[in-house]
Parts: structure tokens; C-alpha cells; sequence
């Protein structure tokens, strides 16, 4: 697909960051082709899709072709999604030398990978460094990839490192992921590494060093996975406005990786973004989905003859894809009208210029009606049936993502 039967994503793509687009008072009744066009018509941004480790450097792994990742050029175009944040993701493991150095050899890998993909497919895909470049490329009507990274654990206490990511492209930096880091606190615990519930007390000096670092060059700070305190000390060391890349509503669904009310609210108040995530577990609790999931992976890490489930090896065996699509079968995942209903509470207490969409797709995120990129059209296809208008889906979509990085943007300029 070209977009250059979509005349007005230009349009948009270009007005976007004023938040102005088309007129708001359209709720009337629209076909299904007439749902698909406007869909089209929109520029919508997911901000938060993993990559494997051997991203681009497998066949399976290339999104040039039909994979079966969630996302990838096809998914893309097919499913009307632009633009999406790829993450450079690494999990924590423990602190030491030699743990410091797989981190950062595991980050540039996929930081390599991006770069690879872009340059060997540039007539399809470009790597947005800037809003205005997100603009271009969209006008230029190619898929849009923005670099954004999940885990300070393998800057290793070096700040240089901040600069280096970002010169790489990052343009956000999740501040942790499930385990403490030298930087903060997790909302989630590692006690195989020593974790207790708390090691810093939120953010540590080294966090803080790297919050300015990040402020000074332009990179939207992201508290998603981090822990309450953690998120709180952010909102008072950032300068500029941050996102929570991927996170859920605490109050419709109590877990550890979703946000309070007045987590919503304070970061809303500082001109933020929340990111409100397709991931299913944040959104709906089914226990008994999650003893028979513990259970597929302890049998899939016995056929590979592993002490334990491994995703970097065991996610995309085929015995994981068989057992993953009988789960599914069995427990269905929560739907796009139970994900909505998260974005319509968050709008609620956070107002319509703080809420944005990610999927984390590859990553864990998946809906019983959002599979995969191709499926993406149904999540404006419900918030139309919601009654919102046009100008609206287009902020949730993607306007909101963008001024706040802009604002970022010109907080660095200063
Ligand atoms: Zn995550």
C-alpha cells in the first residue's frame, strides 16, 4: 500500500503536532469502507514493539517477509500502523562485570539490527530521529521506525552511554524493567539477583545524572515497569515532560505494572503521556490462564532440555506456538472493548491530550482482537463505535506521542 490514496494523512502528518486535524463533529453513522478509509486516513503511532535477538538476522526474523512476529512490513501496511517505536530491550540479570558487558553487547545488537533493516530495505522503511522526520517519512509513504529502549541496565553506570544511545537514535529510555537497576526502582522484583522491595528509595544519584543527561539531549524519559516512588522522584527530577511507554490502569486492574490514579494524574499534569498497553494480563485477571501458561512453558523449557523457560530461546519454538495458540483457545485473551474501556478511564482523570496507544507486541501484548499489526484497524474501529471524533482518535493515536516529544525536543534546545 502507497498513501498516496490518503491524501489527508499528509494532511495530518503535517498538523499533527498543533493537534489541529479535522473538523470534530462527526458522529454519524459510517460504513465499514467508510471506517477502513478513515482508519487509513489517520497516522497512528504504537509506541512500544520488541524485536528478537536475531532480529534481521534471520530469515524468520527479517519483516520483509511473512514472519510470525506481530509485527512486520506487511502486518504494517496491511493494518494501516505507520509508525511504531522498535525497543532495544534487554533484560536485567545481575550486577556484575560480566553481566554489565552482555547487557551492552545484547543492546548495540539490536541497535545494529534497526540500523541493518533500514538501510537494506530503505525504500520501505525509515528511521525517524526527529517529529519533523516522523512527518516526512509519512509524506514520503514509507513505514516509520523510532528507536526507543526498554532498561537502563546496560548504560552499566556509565553516562557516556546515554549520549551514545541516543547519537544510536534512542529517542526514549525506559528507566528499568522487571529487577533494579543502578538507576532505580522496579515495580517488579528480581530475588534470584538479591532484590529486595526496594534499593534505592525510587531514584538514585546515577538516575538522576541520567534523567538531566536525557532532558539536555532530548529523550523522552519512560517510567513504565517502574516502581511508584520511583515514578513520583521522575516527575520531580525531569524538566521536561515524560511517557509512560507501555503501562496499564491500577484502578480497573490492581497489578504492579499498572499506574495508580494519581500516577495518571501527576504525569497528565506535567504535560505527559501515558501509553496505555495491549497486553492482556494488565487488562484482565484469569488465574487460571496463568497456572496453565506456567505450565506450557515448563513443558516447552523440558522438550528443549532447560531447567527453565527461556523467551530468548523458547518464544519461538514451535512447540510454544502450538501450546501459546491453544491457551489462547482455551483462555481467551482480553478484547479491544476491554483495552478501550482502559483508554476511556485514563482519558477520563487524565484528559484527552494525555493518552496514547502501544501494543508490546513481540514483547508479551496481544488482544483476542488485536493479534498482530494487520488487526490494527479494530482499535479505531471502537473508538469510533464509542463516539469519539476524528480529531480525537488522531491525538490518541498518535498526536499526543508527538507533542510530547516535541516539547521534549525543544526543552533540549534551551
Ligand atoms: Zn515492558
Amino acid at each position: 500500500m502507497t498513501f498516496r490514496f490518503y491524501p489527508i494523512k499528509i494532511a495530518l502528518a503535517t498538523s499533527l503536532v498543533l493537534a489541529t486535524v479535522v473538523s470534530s463533529a462527526e458522529q454519524v453513522k459510517m460504513t465499514s469502507s467508510e471506517i477502513t478509509d478513515f482508519h487509513q486516513s489517520l497516522v497512528t503511532l504504537d509506541s512500544h514493539v520488541d524485536i528478537p535477538r536475531d532480529y534481521m538476522r534471520l530469515p524468520v526474523f527479517d519483516p520483509s517477509n511473512n514472519t510470525s512476529l506481530k509485527v512486520d512490513f506487511n502486518k504494517m501496511k496491511k493494518g494501516g500502523l505507520d509508525a511504531v517505536f522498535h525497543i532495544v530491550y534487554v533484560a536485567q540479570k545481575k550486577r556484575d562485570k560480566a553481566g554489565y558487558a552482555a547487557a551492552y553487547k545484547a543492546a548495540m545488537k539490536k541497535f545494529e539490527a534497526l540500523h541493518m533493516m533500514e538501510k537494506q530495505y530503505a525504500e520501505q522503511i525509515a528511521i525517524a530521529y526527529s517529529t519533523k522526520d516522523v512527518k516526512r517519512i509519512i509524506a514520503e509513504g514509507k513505514l516509520v521506525s523510532i528507536i526507543g529502549v526498554e532498561n537502563g541496565f546496560p548504560l552499566a553506570k556509565d553516562i557516556n552511554r546515554v549520549d551514545e544511545f541516543y547519537k544510536l537514535g534512542a529517542r526514549y529510555l525506559g528507566l528499568t524493567h522487571t529487577g533494579h537497576n543502578d538507576i532505580c526502582d522496579s515495580s517488579g522484583t528480581k530475588p534470584e539477583y538479591g532484590d529486595k522491595l526496594e534499593e534505592h528509595g525510587g531514584v538514585s544519584e546515577f538516575g538522576k545524572d541520567v534523567i538531566n543527561r536525557m532532558n539536555q539531549l532530548g529523550m523522552m524519559v519512560d517510567v513504565s515497569h517502574a516502581s511508584d516512588k520511583c515514578v513520583k522522584q521522575v516527575l520531580q527530577i525531569s524538566k521536561a515532560p515524560i511517557i509512560a511507554s507501555h503501562s496499564g490502569v491500577q484502578s480497573m486492574l490492581n497489578h504492579s505494572r499498572n499506574l495508580n490514579d494519581n500516577l495518571i494524574k501527576a504525569i497528565a499534569k506535567k504535560k505527559g503521556v501515558i501509553q496505555l498497553v495491549a497486553y492482556s494480563g494488565f487488562i484482565k485477571s484469569d488465574p487460571k490462564r496463568n497456572l496453565a501458561y506456567k505450565s506450557l512453558k515448563a513443558k516447552v523449557a523440558e522438550r528443549y532440555k532447560s531447567t527453565k523457560f527461556d523467551y530468548k530461546h523458547h518464544e519461538y519454538t514451535p512447540e510454544y506456538a502450538r501450546g501459546f495458540m491453544q491457551l489462547n483457545l482455551d483462555y481467551p485473551l482480553a478484547t479491544v472493548k476491554q483495552y478501550i474501556d482502559q483508554i476511556e478511564y485514563a482519558i477520563k482523570i487524565a484528559g484527552i491530550d494525555h493518552v496514547g496507544i502501544s501494543s508490546d507486541f513481540d514483547g508479551g501484548g496481544e488482544l483476542f482482537d488485536w493479534k498482530d499489526g494487520s488487526e490494527t484497524e479494530n482499535v479505531t474501529r471502537e473508538l469510533l463505535s464509542r463516539g469519539h471524533s476524528k480529531t480525537d482518535i488522531q491525538k490518541i493515536w498518535a498526536g499526543n506521542l508527538l507533542r510530547v516529544w516535541s516539547d521534549v525536543e525543544q526543552f533540549a534546545k534551551k
